[in-house]
């Protein structure tokens, strides 16, 4: 039979608001995979958020598999984050000053992690900043190991061979060369580079010149060049490369409370020096942290030599959406297992379809989190990922967007499942994907 044809969306205000923006605002938006640069089109312009969808500025209604990229695991608008933020809106905005908020959610986040300390401060990004000069004034070292394609936030020294939107916007995919215009090669030449997934790699750099490396940083469950899950024999490489004196820093800015309470760290039994934090630990405002045990958290200022500080941080409305949703995860013990289902379900529903309609697709899915690359795979790496077919996946996105399913707008991002997601998208999302793939043909 033939695809049902999505009747065209009207995006005139989106498209008034976006030709405004490109105005006053770089390519028209305030982080770049918005503007859906390598799949084509409008962006969305988005209104109002409740549950699983999204509402956009001339009033279609989204099914959304993004989820702000991750915050929101409880769906938009959840009524106990939501009051949490309005109560503590009413005692004061921003005091400066500590707060009792602060102490509850630094409680809840070592208990459920397995931490000693935290520091929070307001992104992910300046989360693993902080930890990486944690690190080299700990270690007194001054070079840092990261994997080709993890991406860790935009601070100077992680640009180098990153994955997420630089690999979106990357004119040559295969090319190894530093991410970002404006990062002094100096810098770039302090951050060491090696394949994810490659632990003879790994083991070799290290025996080289582990002396050397304060950090080794990675994404434990790769999403930002699509989702890559770690071998067993990465991760035992990668506990092997704190022999040395090392510290080994888990980024669970994208994992962390998603793929469980503990985070992928719980998931495969790994113990890192540090852990980096952002998205869901603020419950959709911003929030980052990173934290550890004593020892080494303990160098931080003011108690220890490193410097790291912010006007914002711990902000009490802040504080309060991160506390009302770690509150809301942990009271809910079969929430991560019906996340789960459902995108296991997601995933061999796609899979089906893409066969039906003889699209050639490599799905990886771990927990709540998927990537359907348009290539036979196995996908393993940022190599590997960069084979797919991106044109095809784009017009597979804009077949899904048509059809009111608001997917991640680049091959090499996750899709993140919520808690709002349930039969009824279940059964929109694959009627819409079957059609989508179909119109591929
Ligand atoms: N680390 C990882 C693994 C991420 O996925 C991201 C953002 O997507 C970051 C760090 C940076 O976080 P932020 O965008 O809050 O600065």
């Amino acid at each position: 039979t033939a695809p049902t044809q999505a009747a065209p969306p009207i995006t005139t205000v989106s498209q008034e608001l976006f030709a405004r923006a490109r105005q006053v605002t770089p390519g028209g938006v305030n982080s770049p995979v918005r503007a859906f640069k390598s799949v084509g089109g409008t962006p969305r312009f988005i209104a109002s958020a409740d549950g699983a969808y999204l509402t956009d500025a001339d009033g279609n209604t989204l099914l959304d598999y993004i989820g702000s990229w991750g915050p929101m695991i409880l769906g938009h608008n959840h009524a106990g984050v939501r009051e949490a933020i309005l109560e503590a809106a009413v005692h004061g905005t921003s005091f400066g000053a500590p707060g009792w908020r602060e102490v509850a959610l630094a409680e809840l986040v070592t208990r459920l992690t397995g931490t000693q300390k935290v520091r929070f401060v307001s992104s992910g990004t300046e989360a693993t900043m902080s930890a990486l000069r944690l690190a080299r004034g700990f270690t007194g070292r001054k070079y840092i190991l990261k994997f080709r394609g993890n991406y860790h936030g935009h601070a100077d020294g992680l640009l180098v061979e990153a994955g997420s939107g630089l690999m979106t916007n990357a004119d040559d995919l295969g090319q190894a060369a530093p991410s970002s215009a404006g990062v002094p090669p100096e810098y770039a030449g302090l951050t060491l580079v090696t394949e994810y997934n490659d632990p003879a790699a790994l083991d070799a750099l290290m025996a080289a010149r582990g002396h050397e490396i304060a950090a080794v940083i990675f994404e434990p469950v790769v999403g930002n060049a699509g989702v890559l899950l770690p071998t067993p024999e990465f991760v035992a490489a990668l506990h092997r490369s704190r022999e040395g004196g090392t510290l080994l820093i888990a980024d669970e800015v994208m994992t962390g409370f998603r793929l469980a309470l503990g985070g992928a760290t719980e998931l495969l039994h790994l113990t890192p020096d540090l852990i980096c934090w952002g998205k869901i630990i603020g419950g959709g405002l911003p929030v980052g942290a990173y934290g550890g045990r004593a020892e080494v958290m303990e160098y931080v200022s003011p108690q220890g030599p490193v410097y790291q500080a912010g006007t914002l941080s711990g902000n009490p409305l802040a504080m309060a959406a991160g506390l009302a949703t770690l509150t809301a995860l942990e009271s809910d013990p079969g929430l991560y297992g019906r996340l789960e289902s459902y995108t296991e379900r997601l995933a061999q529903g796609l899979a089906q379809a893409a066969a039906d309609a003889g699209v050639t697709v490599c799905i990886n899915r771990v927990g709540s989190m998927l990537t359907v690359f348009f290539q036979a795979g196995p996908v393993a790496s940022y190599t590997d990922a960069a084979r797919s077919d991106t044109a095809a996946f784009a017009a597979w996105f804009q077949g899904m967007l048509a059809r009111g399913v608001y997917w991640a707008p680049s091959q090499f991002e996750s899709i993140f499942v919520g808690a709002a997601h349930n039969d009824a998208e279940l059964n929109a999302t694959l009627s819409a994907a079957r059609a989508s793939f179909q119109e591929l043909k």
